[in-house]
């Protein structure tokens, strides 16, 4: 035998083919694991492969007249049965973009959403009711979300005053915000163990900056205790500011990043034309 450039390519691809083909029922196999509808379907294309293969080896026309109908049919059949499936998937696709996890809000819903953060806050340390309130940016927060509850609500200050409030039980834990909306409460983040930290703050505060930690999120804390406002941003706590400070750096830590790089970039330009 002559070993070719040719042959070895296509040794090569058959290898490569028949690797795929195992890939996508390693992957088929794993996905479907889990779901009782789902391994039912598997061992059904299965059967009707196999008998598919059998009775046109033997030429059996009317097993195989069946089994075109069922094979011309069979995903309109399956579209029906996996209806709720399909629904959900498509539900969460709507949802995310209705939601926009990377929404970049026009200037006046921003300057709205930090609006109504401060009102609430106000509201909250005036009533000395314990918040935390959890920003998401670039990193997503959807593993806290899955665990929380759901709320898919347009954010208002009153909502989160009542959020809050000592009787409903979802102001334990806390509030995420995505894009303008709230998307749930009762939210548990990582505590932080850092030495930094005042000794005087709780789980509360931990939480705050566990999260701003972790993530990129924004984390605003009303004490229950005190009432001062707290903010936790990219693993820094900053204690007892004002109800100005907060919306100072909200302004500031909401713009979008396009927009800020510019702002920054002509800053320089103006300093260096100080300069000369
Ligand atoms: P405060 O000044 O409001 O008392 P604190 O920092 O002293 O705050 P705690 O008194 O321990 O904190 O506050 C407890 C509350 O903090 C809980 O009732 C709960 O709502 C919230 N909390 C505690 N741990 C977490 C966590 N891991 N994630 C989210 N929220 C938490
Ligand atoms: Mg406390």
């Amino acid at each position: 035998m002559v070993i070719t450039v040719a042959s070895v390519l296509a040794i090569i691809k058959k290898i490569i083919d028949i690797s795929i083909v195992w890939l996508m029922f390693y992957i088929i196999l794993k996905s479907i694991r889990n779901s009782v509808k789902l391994t039912l379907l598997f061992k059904g294309v299965i059967i009707i492969i196999v008998l598919k293969i059998v009775s046109d080896i033997f030429g059996f026309t009317t097993v195989n007249l069946l089994l075109e109908y069922i094979i011309m049919y069979g995903p309109l059949a399956l579209i029906i049965i996996f209806q709720p499936e399909i629904r959900n998937i498509l539900e969460q696709l709507g949802r995310n973009q209705l939601l926009g996890r990377h929404k970049v809000l026009t200037v006046d819903e921003r300057e709205h959403l930090v609006y109504e953060i401060v009102q609430a806050m106000d509201y909250l340390r005036k009533n000395k009711i314990g918040a935390l309130i959890v920003i998401e940016r670039d990193i997503s927060l959807g593993n806290y979300i899955d665990k929380a509850k759901k709320i898919y609500a347009d954010l208002s200050s009153d909502l989160l005053g009542a959020i809050f409030y000592e009787g409903n039980p979802l102001h334990d834990g806390g509030v995420i915000i995505q894009g303008n909306r709230i998307t749930c409460a009762g939210a548990i983040f990582p505590t932080s163990s850092s030495q930094k930290i005042n000794k005087r703050l709780g789980t509360r505060h931990r939480a705050a900056l566990g999260i701003a930690e972790e993530t990129d999120a924004i984390s605003l804390v009303v004490s229950e205790e005190t009432g001062r406002l707290s903010i936790a941003i990219k693993g820094e706590l900053f204690y007892n500011l004002s109800l100005d400070d907060i919306r100072m750096m909200l302004i500031d830590e909401l713009k979008p990043k396009v927009a800020s790089e510019y702002e920054e970039e002509l800053e320089e330009e103006e300093i260096y034309e100080e300069d000369n």
